[in-house]
């Protein structure tokens, strides 16, 4: 299948690949890893004149510590995020969401960078990041601006990004000690397959009580959506069965599914209700565990 032509361009720094997108207009599109925009191209979805790839941008790559959190690069590759000790020990929903996305070579092939910025609903990291409380590192080339993991994908495969705007890294901050995350997702079939419906969990204990809950939605609605009503009933509760119960009942109805070809409204709503009691539980425990061992999550 044809891809189209367009010319193809290849900046070596952030502010040449900035300043290229606002010259160059809406006709110009980021290439990240490629697997969503080179289908896109090929299936006449999205005209481009110009295809500015970012691979030679050394200042998009890597994973390091930051002021006790860290700061993952916008090009590193799902199969990279997957494996990362960093990743593990600080977000190990991250890494769990990291290693559930498409087969190897999407993994291999694929960067976080371009899961955020497609904007697609079902997208595994995103959901994942706001358990951590993460935001989006921003860039003009010129200057820097922060945006909260939650807000930025606004709508449908649109982002809070202006033209000429690159994401350069996920910041995610200190771990808070005694907490523990989860991401639970939920698919028709093992592998290669996009998720029905998503969850991720963070929360911060002390012995039984709940100091701090974080819970995200995905692929149930038409961006992540931040728990509201769950996470009402976790804060400054007991963590029993009980409380994690009502949380998931709540999650159901923080949802905003709709009926396509993989799920009904009334089937996501239960499967949400799953995911959610799954997650709590295993961000409990993940939460307890470190508390004992002193150390980052497994
Ligand atoms: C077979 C298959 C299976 C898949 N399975 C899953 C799955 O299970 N879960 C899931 O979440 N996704 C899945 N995907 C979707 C896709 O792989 C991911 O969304 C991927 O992370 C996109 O990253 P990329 O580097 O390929 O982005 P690209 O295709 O290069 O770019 C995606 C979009 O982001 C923009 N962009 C990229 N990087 C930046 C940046 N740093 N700053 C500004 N704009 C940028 C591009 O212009 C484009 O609009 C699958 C895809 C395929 C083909």
């Amino acid at each position: 299948m044809h891809i189209g032509d367009f010319a193809f361009h290849r900046p070596t720094t952030l502010a040449q690949a900035c300043s290229l997108s606002r010259e160059l207009g809406e006709g110009a599109l980021f290439l990240a890893g490629g697997t969503d925009v080179v289908p896109d191209l090929k299936r006449r979805l999205r005209p481009a004149t110009d295809l500015i790839s970012l691979a030679q941008i050394e200042e998009l790559r890597g994973i390091r510590e930051v002021d006790g959190g860290i700061e993952i690069g916008a090009l590193t590759t799902h199969a990279e995020v997957a494996v990362h000790p960093l990743v593990r020990t600080h977000l190990a929903a991250l890494s769990d969401a990291a290693s559930s996305i498409g087969g190897h070579q999407v993994r291999s092939q694929a960067t976080i960078g371009g899961n955020w910025c497609g904007g697609v609903p079902c997208a595994d990291t995103p959901p994942a990041s706001i358990a951590g409380g993460a935001v989006a590192v921003v860039t003009n080339g010129e200057g820097e601006r922060e945006i909260d993991a939650a807000a930025f994908i606004t709508a449908p495969r649109v982002t809070a990004l202006n033209t000429g705007e690159i994401l350069r890294c996920i910041r995610i901050p200190a771990r808070p000690a005694h907490s523990g995350t989860s991401f639970q997702r939920f698919t028709l079939r093992k592998g290669l397959a996009l998720a029905v419906a998503s969850v991720a969990v963070g929360l911060e204990v002390e012995g039984d009580r709940i100091n701090g809950a974080r819970v995200a939605l995905g692929a149930v609605g038409p961006t992540p959506i931040v728990a509201k009503a769950s996470i009402g009933v976790l804060e400054k509760a007991t963590a029993t069965d009980e409380v994690f119960e009502e949380a998931a009942r709540a999650a159901a109805t923080d949802a905003q599914p709709i009926t396509d070809l993989r799920g009904s409204v009334d089937y996501r709503r239960e499967i949400v209700t799953v995911l959610t009691r799954r997650a709590l539980r295993q961000a409990l425990g993940r939460a307890r565990e470190g508390a004992m061992t002193g150390g980052g999550e497994r």
